[in-house]
């Protein structure tokens, strides 16, 4: 069945020139790209997005990483692509993302882990609406 699913390149990897290589996977994967910007959250922002972290002890460096620079934000498609998207990125943990995975080979820190994506039907309904209206979705 066709999902869509909220993708996030982070500050580090747009810091680090891995826009292209992290677009190259998800086109090779067959995975279409149905909005994209790029975009700079505030603090506040950032702690919005990630409310579902509030209280956890990495959450107040998680949302200062998240707001210290750019991001590019997408909204992918595909059939079971909430899924496919999560195993290309690997785990969150670098050193535990499996081999060929963007974590494993691009990440340098459990936080910089150079992308996000959603992890379920109702994460990726809320955070695809935090970012883009319904006009900005082809
Ligand atoms: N994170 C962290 N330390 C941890 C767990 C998570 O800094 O112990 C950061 C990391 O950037 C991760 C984000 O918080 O991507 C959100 O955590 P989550 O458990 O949702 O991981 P994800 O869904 O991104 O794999
Ligand atoms: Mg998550």
């Amino acid at each position: 069945m066709k999902q869509q699913t909220l993708a996030i390149i982070k500050p580090d990897g747009v810091a680090r020139k891995l826009i292209g290589p992290v677009i190259t996977r998800i086109e090779n994967e067959g995975l279409d790209i149905k909005a994209m910007k790029l975009i700079k959250m505030t603090k506040e922002q950032a702690q919005g997005f990630y409310k579902v972290h509030k209280g956890k002890p990495f959450f107040d460096s998680l949302t200062d990483f998240m707001s210290s620079g750019p991001c590019v934000v997408m909204v992918l498609e595909g059939d079971d692509a909430i899924a496919r998207y999560r195993k290309l990125m690997g785990a969150t943990d670098y050193r535990k993302a499996e081999e060929g995975t963007i974590r494993r080979e691009y990440a340098t820190d459990i936080e910089k882990n150079v992308v996000h994506g959603s992890d379920s039907p109702e994460s990726a309904a809320f955070e695809i609406g935090y970012f883009f209206n319904a006009l900005e979705i082809m």
